[in-house]
């Protein structure tokens, strides 16, 4: 079990580094999120709904206002506070960084230069993303020497459905052939199954993915009730934690599906079996105070 953190001792105004809160803590201590908007256009996003946009300007992503300059500004007083190895930032939650507008001439370029302004302060960085063939593809050998966690979202094997529910994403094969080529590299690697909208391909994921993935994160369906309550999660719970056991692999539950464990799951499997390596650093000593434009849910997730 780790062990609990202790209470920051002071509060670090920040203006785009920002602590989530709720099941979005559950990713990560620290993140941030440099576009406003997403280009991947996800049918089941609320991102627009958290930021108070409609569907249509969500899609129409741009760079937010001057990021990277406050984005080193509270870098720099990360670093001031305490050890800035001891907590990653996570980019992004409301919005994906490899996203098209990533790569676009003028504005692109975001992401990396985030993360380099990270790694100069020491501040390790945990990817989330929906393109991670763009990501390799176009900033491989970055993130090869960078102090990067890569988390790939995928909860689909049927491209079909995915097309349908992340149109601006990338396919599933590219996705897993991706966290080969990351795992080949040497990166440290993660998965997040979620949202869960079809259990038997997220079951599919862990089985086609294990060889190359280090530590699974498992959640499931939230904000659809309709859905979700067509969904037997105890089942899909249950499966899942089977086959992580026969595979070997390391896995987190998050609490939105730990709470469908029954005596039986209790008794037989722990919550947890992962320690993210970044979280293995001490604790730092400071709060972090940021601007508000933060998801209320890690299914705002990339
Ligand atoms: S769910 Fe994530 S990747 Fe998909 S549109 Fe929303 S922010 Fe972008």
């Amino acid at each position: 079990m780790p062990k609990p953190e202790p209470k920051p001792k002071t509060t670090t105004k920040m203006k785009i580094i920002y602590e989530p809160s709720g099941p979005a803590r559950e990713y990560s201590p620290l993140a941030a999120n440099l576009f406003r908007g997403c280009g991947c256009r996800c049918e089941y996003c609320y991102a627009p709904s958290v930021l108070r946009m409609s569907r249509q300007a969500f899609g129409r992503p741009d760079a937010r206002s001057d990021v990277l300059k406050h984005l080193a500004a509270d870098a720099k007083k990360l670093a001031a506070a305490g050890d800035p190895s001891a907590r990653p930032v996570l980019l992004c939650f409301t919005c994906d960084p490899y996203q098209p507008l990533e790569f676009a001439p003028g504005v692109g370029g975001l992401t990396r230069r985030a993360i380099e302004i990270l790694e100069n302060r020491q501040i390790p960085v945990r990817i989330l993303t929906k393109r991670p063939m763009s990501a390799l593809m176009r900033d491989g050998l970055m993130l090869q020497y960078a102090d990067v966690d890569f988390g790939v979202t995928l909860s689909f094997t049927d491209d079909a459905d995915r097309q349908a529910a992340e149109p601006g994403a990338e396919s599933v094969s590219d996705r897993a052939q991706a966290l080969q080529f990351a795992h080949q590299w040497k990166l440290s690697t993660w998965l997040s199954l979620e949202p869960v909208i079809a259990p038997a391909q997220a079951i599919g994921v862990i089985q086609w993915t294990a060889d190359w993935v280090d530590v699974f994160k498992v959640g499931k369906l939230n904000h659809d009730k309709a859905r979700e309550s067509e969904i037997d999660w105890r089942e899909f719970l249950f499966q899942a934690l089977r086959l992580l056991t026969d595979l070997g692999a390391k896995y987190y539950i998050k609490d939105d599906l730990w709470s469908h464990a029954d005596r039986e799951i209790r008794d037989t499997w722990p919550k947890r079996t992962d320690q993210h390596p970044t979280d293995e650093h001490p604790t730092p000593n400071a709060q972090v105070n940021g601007d508000g434009e933060k998801p209320q849910s890690a299914e705002q997730e990339a």
